[in-house]
């Protein structure tokens, strides 16, 4: 067993954030951070455009992005959250430039402000155009440097500890008091008992099969804090991201970010057409879910599999310089920007909704917090504003870490059971846990995709069913392993989605049901 004043969930902006703070004004408490990959392995990792910030004070101001984002969430964000997160966004801002984050600054020293779809100024700060990979890079280091944090990759949580594991449960007031984590190199399950417990773990891309997030975002921390009974919201809001680069396979798709398009790119299909016009004034910088709704209207109609983004009419040297991710990545997969278009198709990209969180980042359980892309914190509403998420998880770190500066936690921790696998052994039915992953994939792609119907979500339900009954019975038997928990985290986490979208009667922001 492992005893720490802090448990951490997640190494991406998020977690890292929280950690490095609270490491730098306690030094004697102790954290421990558990991810289940490389240390940096994260959607953060892979973020573009970047963080959006208010700092040009002559043409923007902190109403113009309060109000971008109100519209972009369609009725549905916290308006007090929204005013607090966007105000607090400069200040947060700097704390990682301190941390050795750096962001592209013009000839006169002053950032290079970048703009995307949904936003009525340039204020995406950014570092080229792989952001989230400085970010990742700065904050690793600083936890390097801190000497009371414990870092263990490639560990990975498998549940909260709750009453719900002693025998004499008080199930009426639930308090989290750790995790049990399986340390994938010894196959060994920890108990790691912490006064707080920090879900940092990101988002839920995978459980569709064309996504734009790596494979470590399996919706583990939400399927975790559903099964603790904490209060899971707005799940039916999955953002789709209009432009990932068309992989006939599927699976973890490169995006071509929304910032191309605010260069001047534009959407056309396979004969030419430019499409974008017909279904919005703002053409290709309205907001992603029209954007994304479009192309799936154009893909329907004309039964194609792709549409093209065309830069062949930008300046490339300057693509060159904005983009240089995106323009190797397109040269690796033979596609020259100057001569050819990009094909393109929406992917599964974020998770507006999550773990229900007050200002603070406290859950619906006791001595839970969460935050960043696992967290619903009434933000986003019906729909993300791009780069408001780099935003939001850094601006919750610091509200759970200014809370617990504030606030010791009193309760008393009681004798917690090691992990029963009594009864289990290893599995040797590896195709299982494969073809169940595959069928949900196919499942939420054809039925629960960007445009929903009744009727579909309905027979969603009964297919989710046969699956989860085959996951529920093999992990009652099997020595717990990363696959099959994440397979059994991915089935909540589509019962969530299924169930929440029937819920949902009116269409709002990047929903949209054909019934409604
Ligand atoms: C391609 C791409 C581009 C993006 N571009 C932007 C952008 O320009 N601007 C913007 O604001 N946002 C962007 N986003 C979204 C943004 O990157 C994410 O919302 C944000 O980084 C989430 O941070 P996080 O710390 O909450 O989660 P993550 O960065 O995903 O980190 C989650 C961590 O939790 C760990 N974890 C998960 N489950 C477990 C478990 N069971 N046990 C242990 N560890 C676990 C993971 O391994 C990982 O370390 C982009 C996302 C993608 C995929």
């Amino acid at each position: 067993m492992i005893a720490t004043n802090v448990l951490v969930i997640g190494s991406g902006v998020a977690g890292l954030t929280f950690a490095v703070k609270m490491a730098e004004r306690f030094p004697e408490r102790h954290i421990t951070i558990v991810t289940k990959g490389d240390e940096d392995e994260s959607n953060t990792k892979y973020a573009q455009g970047g963080v959006a910030v208010v700092l040009d004070a002559e043409d923007d101001s902190f109403q113009k992005h309060i109000q971008d984002t109100l519209v972009a969430g369609d009725g549905l964000c916290d308006e007090a959250v929204v005013e607090m997160v966007v105000t607090e966004g400069p200040k947060r801002l700097k704390e990682l430039i301190v941390w050795g984050a750096n962001f592209d600054v013009d000839a006169e020293g002053n950032f290079d402000l970048g703009k995307e779809g949904g936003h009525s100024e340039y204020r995406v700060v950014h570092h080229k155009d792989i952001t989230g990979f400085e970010v990742e890079r700065a904050l690793l280091h600083r936890v390097s440097e801190l000497a009371n944090i414990s870092l263990l990759s490639h560990h990975f949580a498998i549940d909260l500890i709750t009453e719900h594991h002693f025998e004499s449960t008080d199930t009426e007031s639930i308090s989290c008091y750790g995790a049990y984590v399986l340390d994938e190199s010894t196959g060994a399950i920890i108990t790691i008992q912490s006064e707080s417990t920090v879900l940092a773990s990101g988002g839920i891309g995978r459980v569709y099969g064309h996504t734009t997030n790596p494979i470590i975002a399996t919706g583990d921390g939400i399927a975790m804090a559903y099964r603790a009974k904490a209060r899971i919201k707005d799940m039916e809001f999955v953002q789709f991201h209009p432009t990932a680069l068309y992989k006939a396979e599927g699976g973890t798709s490169f995006l071509i970010s929304e910032a191309v398009r605010g260069f001047g790119a534009v959407l056309r299909d396979k004969k030419g057409y430019r499409f974008m016009p017909e279904y919005d004034q703002r053409a290709e910088l309205a907001s992603r879910d029209i954007v994304s709704q479009s192309i799936d209207r154009e893909l329907k109609k004309s039964g194609d599999s792709c549409v093209y983004l065309d830069c062949t009419h930008l300046d490339v040297e300057a693509f060159k310089i904005h983009f240089p991710n995106i323009y190797s990545n397109c040269k690796a997969q033979h596609i020259n920007i100057e001569t050819d278009w990009i094909p393109v198709v929406p992917a599964s990209h974020y998770l507006c909704g999550g773990i229900v969180v007050d200002s603070k980042g406290r859950t619906t359980v006791a001595n839970l917090y969460a935050c960043g892309e696992c967290s619903n914190t009434g933000l986003h509403g019906a729909n993300r504003l791009a780069s408001n998420s780099l935003l939001e998880a850094l601006v919750y770190a610091h509200n759970i870490f200014d809370f617990l500066s504030k606030n010791s936690t009193t309760t008393e921790l009681p004798n917690i059971p090691d992990w029963n696998d009594d009864g289990t052994g290893i599995t040797k039915e590896h195709i299982l846990i494969q073809h169940n992953l595959k069928r949900l994939q196919a499942l939420m792609r054809d039925y629960v995709g960007i445009v929903r119907s009744d009727d579909r979500l309905k027979k969603a339900i009964k297919h989710l069913d046969l699956i989860y009954n085959e996951i529920e019975e093999l992990y009652k038997t099997a020595k717990i392993n990363t696959a099959l928990c994440e397979l059994r985290n991915m089935i909540n986490i589509a019962h969530l989605i299924i169930s929440q979208s029937l819920n949902r009667t009116e269409n709002k922001g990047g929903y949209f049901n054909i019934d409604n």
